[in-house]
């Protein structure tokens, strides 16, 4: 049994109230280790260690911080393969995933932001003979982060990174769920030259540890990825208090697929931005818009692909979809399509749990699942089932395209494919998303800003934006 630890302080300690909660491996369905059941008195300790560590991690510059940032993201780089394994074990995606994605990404969000800071501008306002202002961006102090399970390391740093490099301190909970690689980031952070305080990673309970978090007085800055409604509960503790959010929630994405494609390319991406990391990436396309005329020829085309797609083992190189994350999880998504089935709709190919062999017979596997014919207003298509699970519906033109792609309460994502250029940017404008790719998918450049509208979010991340949300701008007016 692997033990986890909490990180506060510089110190790998237990919750202070002594109790634990049990982690599972996905592929098997098994107990394999056990997490601190942390409350608001662990909560209590980070802060006041994080306050005390601020002035110091701050007084050390954009150099030094860069430094010691850099450090760690070699650190992480150096055991890329143990950091591999943890997040397959814990999660339950495809190893060469998390190999090939999410510790990867996890090293450049170090890099990225440990250099960002060092071109971080200010700027400076002339104002004729009168008077010069310029934006002096300070840190906030100390900050809170909560990240959540289907991108372990990969979200947790997308958080931890700017908020250090901008000269916080940082009290972060990583998801109940999947915990191992943030506690492998902890057991770092000494040899990488963090100091004591600096960064405190608070394992446990949502409603326990996040909530607390949420609630802190001296934590005047949350940044939150997770489902929209936990969003719309930290968003209710938060405002009152006047505290800085970023909320990153989630979504269901539309794939408008134009008769006019370059069908090939499309169809293979789509297999993946419907299936990666069985479709729990809060970017996957769920519902998929196809123009009409090539309605029937992408639905053959599409479910023969899908058919073929392998579910299996995380650490077999061959499969595609590994377990998806918790029973829990996988409840939910076999009763979303049994919605589907009850609505009306018509299962073209999976639409149901997968049993393994041997050790995996356990395991929580779901077949990856096409559904068509149910209309844009019922339950399958408007909320959110983050699993293998996907819609096909046609469409008639631009303007169907766009209103279906618009029609539910999220706007995170979305991905069009036409060769008409003109097209692409009407169609691109007319989106409600905070995202849009056309012709691709996943291309991630991190100084673009990343984030959602209506439910799937408030406020963006990435690049000078994150920045920017973890300092408070001051202007500073100088009479000439
Ligand atoms: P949750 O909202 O359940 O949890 C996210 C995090 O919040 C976890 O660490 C969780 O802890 C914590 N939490 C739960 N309750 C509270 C509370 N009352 N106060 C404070 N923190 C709390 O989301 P999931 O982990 O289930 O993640 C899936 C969701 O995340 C999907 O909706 C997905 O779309 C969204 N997402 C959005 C992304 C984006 O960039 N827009 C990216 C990736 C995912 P614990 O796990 O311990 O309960």
């Amino acid at each position: 049994m692997e033990q986890l630890l909490n990180l506060i302080d510089g110190e790998l300690r237990p919750a202070l109230g002594g109790g634990w909660l049990d982690v599972h491996a996905p592929a098997t369905g098994t107990v394999y280790g056990e997490l601190p059941d942390s409350d608001q008195c662990d909560v209590e300790l980070a802060v006041q260690a994080a306050h005390r560590a601020f002035p110091a991690w701050n007084a050390l510059g954009r150099d030094g911080r860069s430094t010691v940032l850099l450090r760690l993201a070699q650190a992480i780089e150096d055991d890329l393969e143990g950091f591999a394994h943890d997040e397959s074990r814990d999660n339950g995606k495809p190893l060469s995933l998390a190999r090939r994605v999410d510790i990867p990404r996890a090293i450049a969000n170090f890099r990225f932001f440990a250099t960002a800071i060092l071109h971080f501008p200010s700027e400076a306002h002339l104002m004729d003979d009168v008077a010069v202002n310029y934006t002096d961006r300070q840190p906030i102090g100390v900050v809170g982060c909560i990240s959540p399970w289907n991108l372990p390391l990969y979200l947790f740093t997308w958080k931890i990174a700017p908020a250090l490099a901008a000269g916080n301190c940082v009290v972060a909970k990583p998801s109940e769920v999947t915990p191992l690689t943030a506690f492998r980031l902890s057991t770092l952070c000494e040899k990488a030259g963090i100091p004591s305080g600096v960064l405190n990673i608070i394992h446990g309970l949502g409603p326990k540890v996040g909530a607390a978090i949420t609630a802190h007085p001296r934590l005047p800055a949350i940044s939150f990825t997770g489902g929209t409604r936990t969003g719309a509960e930290i968003a209710r503790v938060a405002a009152p208090m006047f505290k800085k959010l970023s909320l990153e929630l989630g979504g269901k994405n539309p794939v408008l697929v134009f008769a006019d494609c370059d069908f090939d390319e499309m169809l293979k991406t789509t297999v993946r931005s419907s299936f990666t990391n069985q479709g729990q990436i809060c970017l996957c396309g769920s519902r998929i818009l196809v123009e009409r005329s090539i309605y029937t020829k992408f639905r053959d085309a599409f479910v023969e692909r899908v058919k073929a797609l392998k579910v299996g083992d995380p650490s077999d190189p061959t499969t595609d979809l590994g377990a998806v994350v918790s029973k829990g999880h996988m409840e939910n998504v076999l009763g979303y399509i049994e919605l589907a089935r009850s609505e009306g709709g018509t299962v073209l190919c999976g639409g149901e749990r997968v049993q393994l062999d041997g050790m995996l017979q356990e395991g929580w596997y779901i077949a990856p699942t096409v559904i068509e014919g149910l209309g844009p207003v019922c339950r399958t298509n408007q909320e959110e089932i983050f699993g293998p699970v996907v819609t096909l519906q046609p469409f008639d033109g631009e303007a169907d395209a766009v209103a279906l792609a618009n029609a539910t309460p999220y706007g995170l994502a979305s991905v069009i494919w036409t060769r008409d250029g003109q097209r692409a940017l009407r169609v691109a404008r007319d989106l409600n998303a905070g995202i849009v790719w056309v012709n691709c998918w996943m291309i991630r450049d991190l100084r673009t800003p990343f984030g959602g509208v209506k439910q799937s979010g408030v406020g963006r991340e990435g690049g000078v934006d994150a920045l920017r949300f973890f300092t408070e701008a001051k202007n500073v007016c100088l009479k000439l």
